[in-house]
């Protein structure tokens, strides 16, 4: 079938609320690695899917997934050591006092079980959300979603605070002053709250910022924002959907570089590298204070093949050193990218780590003007030229670099070449 009828019925089937990546749509026929494959048979360097951590299609986490499929399939009614395993070594992951695990399919899930906990233990129905998050796309959670969600539809129990967002804010020569005046900012919209009849339940943070353009901002930013929270009666927590997993190279989790723990972690994409794993870790107490009331059950989530793929996907992490893969590519591409900068003024900043990256473009450096056509184009030029990389931030100017995390040097150079040369394509056009 060609591209153009299979866009036609997945219209008529489907309906107009999804979307597509590209003017012209990628349509794909298989992964492997770092690399998909489109139905012509070309090959795209993927530097854009965090979900297949491990590269796509790893033989031996299909391999996990068919046997444990093949054996039993059942949920968390029954007995069975796969998921108790699993959440054991999830929780030896996470900080000391952070070990009870409860499972679902989607990040969505699990912001959506963090709001009812944080209702259920603080005695607070509100939420703190910052501008241009994604949390997910429950009912309940979409009003948190400030990215997608519009103004006139938030509720009255949701309060937002400014993302720290030090580039825009021409704050880069004051660093730590601003970052804790932002966290401030979240003790300024719990007292809204409070000041409505809610009372602040929690703070939700996506620690990568991925969806405010991936922001880098001091350990002075969580420290202050989860010391405003809690002081207003609310729970901290973490969102790790995108940046868990060592995605952001100096640990497993975003929040450590901040030298914080939170009350709550949730976490998604990468679990299952595709299999729908998510999860919620928090502190015995609040999972005991939550139980007192409710009882929590999730059809699929932490099913023996769902821990059975998790597993799979650690024990990969492990054996094939992926951890010190992302510090050493991370390195390699950061410092190319930070080349890049130098040499087309198209850049007006490069921040990240890891392997996690966002390039915000930008008309005039003094001004900041954001570029958002240009970003476009040269997430298009580069598709052409055959590596997938994505757009985001608040204007579309930033360009979102987030490969699986077995992404090697030699995909970083290409990738590095490819950007060189799209960057001038755009440049010689604006
Ligand atoms: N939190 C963050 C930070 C996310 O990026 C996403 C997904 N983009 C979600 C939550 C929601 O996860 P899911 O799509 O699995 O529901």
């Amino acid at each position: 079938m060609n591209s153009a009828d299979l866009m036609r019925r997945r219209e008529r089937a489907l309906g107009p609320a999804y979307r597509l990546f590209y003017g012209t749509p990628l349509h794909v026929a298989r992964g492997s690695g770092v690399w998909l494959y489109d139905v012509d048979g070309r090959r795209y360097l993927d530097c854009y899917n965090n979900v297949a951590v491990v590269g796509h299609a790893h033989p031996a986490v299909v391999e996990a997934m068919a046997r444990q499929a093949g054996r039993l399939n059942t949920h968390t009614r029954y007995l069975h050591e796969g998921i108790v395993d699993y959440a054991e070594r999830l929780a030896g992951l996470l900080p000391d006092g952070l070990d009870v695990c409860m499972f679902t399919c989607t990040g969505t899930e699990a912001n959506d079980l963090a709001l009812r906990m944080a209702r259920a233990v603080t005695g607070h129905a509100g939420a703190v959300t910052l501008t241009d998050a994604y949390h997910g796309h429950s009912a309940a959670v979409y009003p948190l979603s400030t990215e997608d969600c519009p103004d006139r539809e938030r509720p009255p129990w949701v309060a937002v605070a400014p993302a720290p967002d030090e580039y825009r804010a021409g704050a880069r020569d004051r660093r730590d002053a601003f970052a804790a005046e932002r966290g401030a900012a979240v003790g300024e919209a719990a007292a809204g709250l409070a000041a409505g009849g809610h009372g602040a339940a929690l703070f939700l943070c996506d620690t990568a910022f991925s969806s405010n353009g991936v922001l880098t901002p001091p350990p002075a930013y969580l420290q202050t924002a989860f010391r405003e929270i809690r002081r207003a009666g609310g729970l901290a927590v973490a969102d790790e959907v995108q940046a868990g997993l060592w995605r952001l190279g100096d640990g497993a989790w975003g929040f450590e570089a901040s030298d914080v723990a939170p009350d709550i972690v949730t976490l998604g994409k990468p679990l299952g590298a595709g299999y729908p794993l998510a999860a919620l870790v928090t502190r015995r107490d609040i999972a005991e204070e939550f139980a007192r009331e409710h009882h929590y059950f999730n059809t699929f989530g932490g099913s023996p093949v769902a821990a059975a793929v998790g597993s799979a996907v650690l024990d990969v992490i492990e054996r094939e050193g992926v951890p010190q893969n992302v510090q050493r590519t991370g390195r390699h591409l950061a410092d190319g990218l930070n080349r890049l900068r130098q040499r087309h003024p198209l850049i007006g900043d490069v921040r990240g780590r890891g392997l996690f990256f966002g390039i915000e473009l930008v008309r005039d450096r003094s001004t900041r003007q954001p570029a958002p056509r240009a970003a476009e184009r040269v997430r298009d030029r580069l598709r052409e030229n055959g590596v997938l990389l994505g757009t985001t931030g608040s204007h579309g100017n930033v360009l979102k670099i987030r490969p699986p995390l077995v992404f090697e040097r030699r995909h970083a150079d290409r990738l590095l070449e490819t950007l060189d040369e799209g960057l001038a394509w755009a440049e010689s056009r604006t």
